[in-house]
């Protein structure tokens, strides 16, 4: 390859990139906006796990504490699980070397799942729930205002699924909700941002990832059959997904079957039209999924974040 082929090559991948992390701070910052998210004076306590997911979180929260008018802090946290084989020194030095503070906390979970669990049974919920359980004593430690987890998009929809296909409800991991416990809020930044984009954010930044597969746990198969559905579903019908997703931010009570949140005993024909009325003798109407374009193709139009007085960071320039 000549010097010239390689220059433009690299001006093409750098392009490429500026537009990726655009996007990526664009869908952070609406999210954060739709769902008040971050406000003046917060103490944001991100959860790092040493996957991209979270370090992409942390990296564009950063960002955005940079050109926020109100002030909020970010400490980091790693729980570190005692997983053998855990390489403890990476999260220290990238996080050290990026200054941002942090606390790594020490708890061998993984010795009392190994003791309580059967061999070959399913080791993650037992080992979630002590997690969470430290995390949010940790938060409490810690006086944080908001715990933020690295979860995305795809996330929440093979949630959705997953409820809908083993648990019987229309159920998805929420961008922001009170712990169990009833003391903090929780809050998913990423919930607007595909799984793809952070992939692809992730190796571009070469952020030191820590393997996800230590503690010997299989995959949780149901989920991954559902991953791998809708990862086939995207190659076959683009913008399934983003239809998907749409879908959990327009939920239509009266079109569903839940009477206890729509009181559908009390109808009655009250002889006004109604345009978003029964479907029942239509043709069902197919999603047009032609008129998606990836948003790969929108990014020159894309906007640009500013956090206002109120607190709110707002995204600019959307179309
Ligand atoms: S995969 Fe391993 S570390 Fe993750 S929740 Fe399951 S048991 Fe815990």
């Amino acid at each position: 390859m000549s010097a010239a082929t390689k220059t433009a090559e690299a001006k093409k991948q750098q392009y490429s990139f500026n537009k990726l992390q655009k996007r990526i701070r664009r869908t952070v910052g609406q999210a954060i906006q739709d769902f008040n998210m971050i406000e003046d004076g917060d103490r944001i306590m991100v959860c790092l796990s040493g996957g991209k997911d979270s370090y992409t979180l942390l990296d564009v929260l950063r960002f955005l504490q940079r050109i926020a008018p109100v002030k909020f802090d970010i400490i980091a946290v790693n729980l570190d699980q005692k997983q053998p084989g855990f390489p403890e020194h990476i999260l220290p030095e990238y996080l050290t070397r990026e200054g941002v503070d942090f606390r790594i906390i020490e708890e061998d979970t993984y010795s009392i799942v190994r003791e309580k669990i059967p061999a070959g049974k399913t080791t993650c919920s037992l080992c979630s729930r002590l997690r969470r359980g430290i995390l949010y004593r940790v938060a409490s430690e810690l006086g944080a205002t908001k715990i933020a987890l690295g979860h995305h998009r795809d996330d929440m929809v093979e949630t959705l699924m997953l409820n809908m296909f083993y648990g019987g409800k229309m159920k998805s991991m929420p961008p922001k909700l009170v712990s169990d416990n009833g003391k903090h809020v929780i809050i998913r930044p990423l919930a607007y941002t595909r799984e793809k984009d952070i992939v692809k954010y992730s190796d571009h930044m070469d952020f030191p990832i820590i393997p996800c597969n230590l503690c010997g746990s299989q995959e949780n198969l149901q989920r991954k059959v559902i991953k791998d559905m809708l990862k086939q579903w995207d190659r076959q019908f683009p913008g399934r997904i983003e239809s998907m997703f749409s879908a959990l931010q327009n939920i239509v009570p009266s079109h569903l079957a839940d009477a206890s949140l729509f009181d559908f005993k009390s109808i009655a024909a009250d002889g006004m039209e109604n345009a978003n009325g029964d479907t029942a003798f239509d043709h069902s109407t197919p999603t047009d999924f032609l008129n998606y374009r990836d948003e790969e193709d929108d990014d020159d139009a894309a906007g640009s974040e500013q956090a206002d007085s109120s607190g709110v960071i707002r995204v600019l320039n959307l179309n």
